[in-house]
């Protein structure tokens, strides 16, 4: 088909909910995609963090191919290969204790939320059920990761929302523990705001809110659905901030491309999910977890190093463009967000950058970049070369 025959059928047959751009990706390989007409697009945005490993990974093509030759869903009620291989290798690298699997990061974050929950239930009775979020966070889309998204422009529309939320300013120790209480069970937040528009918390910040949930036993909650598996330079961002969380939730780089999430819990949290309380059908994918094996095997500390070395190559070549649409540039690792100077919309510049070569999100008020993990080098400079025509004039 050509991309206008499925621009037609798009618009005819699927709900409106995205605001797509006007570009069909057919195929790729490596950190570029092709449209059916043959254009190139070079992908600074990874399917937004999934596409960890980039396109037609050989390995990631075989062991998906040779899962989905075995079997491709059993179920929760019996027991599968790839999965308990892939959490061995998860709380090996963590430090954490055990894992569940879900489908994505919403659904993810609810079983961290109703994990915290009954952590404080079975220990302390009714009532201890407040969770606390930041201003400015991203946790998903279903009604209770809505909830907890502490921004004002989600909360519309789709009242009632839960009950048992409160908010406080990121890096704002005092705010926090304005709105602390004898009711809280947990803070749940993101080490690095993804969507909020790629800001990284205080180091002083975390390692204090770490000490006052130790102090209170309130669990901490970390959201590393964005800014695991690792797109911030080590596996998990938490490993950077010298914290040890009760809890952390993953998905979107896990498995490289297809829908899988979950969440892992140190040995405190371990044995609160029993039998009965929380589940779900697809969690725990053969193929996925297949998938999420090869993305481990992929992700050597020494590759990690090199997802630092190419995040700093790529901050330092936008900020020597000096291009007047931009201001400053942060992130970590491969996770990063540039400023947008005023008198330039964000979705404008992405426009123009998409329609000529370059795929790349927003975030906040900003741009974001989340280049495949596996970008070269040449890629990279490929990027840049397309921000400087586009943008430089
Ligand atoms: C994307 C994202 C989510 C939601 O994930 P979905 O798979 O879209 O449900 C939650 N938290 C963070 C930090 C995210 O970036």
């Amino acid at each position: 088909m050509t991309s206008q025959e499925i621009f037609d059928l798009n618009d005819q047959y699927v709900m409106g909910t995205y605001g797509r751009f006007p570009v069909v990706i057919d195929h790729g390989e490596g950190a570029t995609l092709y449209n059916p007409e043959g254009k190139k697009y070079i992908d600074f945005t990874s399917g937004i963090g999934v596409s960890a490993l980039g396109y037609g990974y050989e390995p990631w093509v075989e062991a998906i191919t040779a899962q989905a030759k075995k079997v491709g869903h059993t179920s929760n009620l019996f027991h599968l290969e790839p999965p308990v291989k892939l959490a061995e290798i998860l709380c090996k690298r963590t430090g954490m204790d055990k894992v569940f699997y879900a489908n994505g990061g919403s659904e993810a974050n609810e079983g961290v939320m109703k994990l915290a929950r009954k952590y404080s239930f079975d220990k302390y009775g009714k009532g201890r059920h407040t969770i606390i979020t930041l201003k400015n966070s991203f946790h998903g889309r279903t009604m209770a990761s809505l909830t907890a998204t502490g921004q004002d422009s989600f909360h519309n529309f789709f009242f009632p929302f839960v009950d048992g939320y409160r908010y406080a300013n990121a890096n704002d120790l005092s705010s926090l523990e304005a709105v602390m209480g004898d009711d809280v069970c947990a803070i749940m937040m993101e080490l690095i705001q993804g969507e909020g528009g790629i800001l990284p918390l205080d180091q002083d910040y975390v390692s204090a809110v770490a000490a006052l949930c130790k102090e209170k036993d309130v669990l901490l909650l970390i959201d590393e659905v964005q800014s695991g598996v690792g797109r911030s330079g080590s596996l998990f961002a938490f490993q950077q901030y010298d914290i040890q969380p009760d809890v952390v939730s993953f998905a979107k780089g896990i498995a490289g491309g297809l829908p899988m999430s979950g969440f892992m819990s140190n040995a405190k949290c371990a044995k609160v999910l029993v039998p009965g309380t929380h589940g779900t059908t697809f969690g725990g994918n053969p193929i996925c977890a297949a998938a999420g094996l090869v993305v481990q095997e992929t992700l050597s500390d020494a590759f990690l190093e090199e997802v630092k070395a190419k995040g700093a190559y790529l901050c330092k070549a936008v900020e020597g463009l000096n291009l007047p649409c931009f201001g400053k540039t942060r992130g970590m690792g491969l996770m990063l967000g540039i400023d947008v100077a005023e008198g330039y919309v964000n979705k404008e510049l992405a426009k123009k950058l998409i329609d000529n070569g370059l795929l790349i999100l927003t975030a906040g008020s900003g741009m974001r970049m989340l280049p495949p993990l596996m970008v070269s080098y040449e890629e990279i400079d490929a990027a840049i070369a397309i921000m400087k025509d586009v943008l430089g004039g």
